[in-house]
């Protein structure tokens, strides 16, 4: 089968490669579709920690092809999206609950081969039935909506309270919708290309705001009265996050979202973070809400048709991903 394969930093190809089997207790998916994430251009550059050869790609949504020895949950045939974060169970983090920080955590399309190929081969539980009739497209949202809910949980949004988002790319105008569906009142966006501005504007944003064109921390002030009630950052550049925790009401919550390359370091001013007790909130992966994305793709209250820029073959993804993002860019979408 065709598998499109990070060979070292900055050195991706595709390549012809024996189809997975399913072992004891996997399944082997059909890849349908699969989205093209801002990690996978971060683990190319060597910015985010990979196994590498690899096979990249972790949203994504297929066929069950082969059921493995053990698997009783499926029987083949079913539409599913797949979780790639497989926590080990039984390291402290886990054990409190929290296996987005496993100490041993194994990731599909990351550290173990991903769905850029025809076929993919994952543990049972990591996959969730979407229903038989649903665009499959739709399900390869499920992954990233999945650690945008896990921002908004952390977030704690409340109905009437201001949003202010950081960063117009695919995460930022999911966190747009979800946002308004959490009941924010006012959900300001912040990018700098226009069409992703207006997309915000269709979403559910009230105000979008070009950070290239006006001194944006003034600007969210006086928009909110002296400051938002929560910031998501979305982008995951130095200027956004150091923006971002003075665009923050006192006492409001700063949620940080966007991967930094590692190593980076951003000043920020530990006295004006005090003094204002802004509370800042890291959001990292998907703990236990890969199956509320599932039932939010599937019920068809998000709007995601409109943030798929682009379609292309197994042939054009090292291409991409190791690209810089077109203007007007939003989610690019493999068809195997
Ligand atoms: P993306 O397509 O690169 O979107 C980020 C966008 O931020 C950029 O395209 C850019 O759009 C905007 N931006 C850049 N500099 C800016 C600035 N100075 N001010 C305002 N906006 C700026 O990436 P994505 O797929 O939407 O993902 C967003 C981030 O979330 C990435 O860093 C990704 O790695 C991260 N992520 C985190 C998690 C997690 O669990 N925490 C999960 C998935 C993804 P404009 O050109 O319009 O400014």
């Amino acid at each position: 089968m065709r598998a499109v394969r990070l060979e070292s930093i900055g050195s991706m190809a595709i390549h012809m490669v024996e189809k997975p089997n399913a072992g004891p207790g996997e399944v082997v998916v059909r890849v349908l579709a699969a989205g093209i994430c801002g990690s996978d251009r971060h683990m190319y550059k060597g910015e985010y920690p990979t196994a590498i050869p690899v096979t990249l790609g972790h949203e994504f949504c297929g066929l069950v092809e082969e059921v493995g020895e053990g698997v009783s949950s499926f029987v083949g045939g079913e539409l599913v999206t797949v979780d790639p974060n497989i926590a080990c169970g039984t390291c402290p983090a886990c054990r409190r609950g929290r296996p987005n920080l496993c100490a041993n955590l194994k990731a599909i399309g990351v550290t173990r081969d991903g769905g850029f190929a025809e076929y993919v081969a994952v543990p049972c539980g990591q996959a969730f039935t979407l229903p038989s009739d649903l665009d499959p497209v739709h399900g390869a949202f499920c992954e990233p909506l999945a650690c945008c809910i896990h921002a908004i949980d952390r977030a704690k949004i409340r109905p009437g309270e201001s949003v202010a988002i950081l960063g117009g790319g695919v995460i930022g105008l999911l966190m747009v919708q979800l946002a308004r569906l959490a009941g924010a009142d006012q959900i300001i966006l912040i990018t700098r290309q226009l069409s992703r501005r207006e997309a915000a504007l269709r979403l559910g944003a009230t105000q979008a705001i070009d950070p290239t064109a006006t001194d944006v921390v003034a600007a969210v002030r006086d928009l909110t009265d002296g400051g938002v009630d929560v910031v998501i950052e979305c982008a995951g550049v130095p200027e956004t996050l150091q923006t971002g925790v003075q665009m923050v009401r006192r006492g409001g919550a700063f949620i940080l979202f966007g991967v930094t390359p590692a190593g980076l370091a951003v000043p920020v001013l530990p006295f004006d973070l005090l003094v204002n007790e802004v509370d800042i909130r890291p959001a990292y992966l998907n703990p236990f809400t890969h199956s509320r994305a599932a039932a939010m793709v599937a019920s068809g209250i998000l709007e995601l048709d409109s943030l798929v820029t682009k379609a292309i073959g197994l042939e054009e993804v090292a291409e991409v991903v190791g690209g810089v993002p077109l203007p007007g860019e939003i989610k690019v979408i493999v068809r195997p």
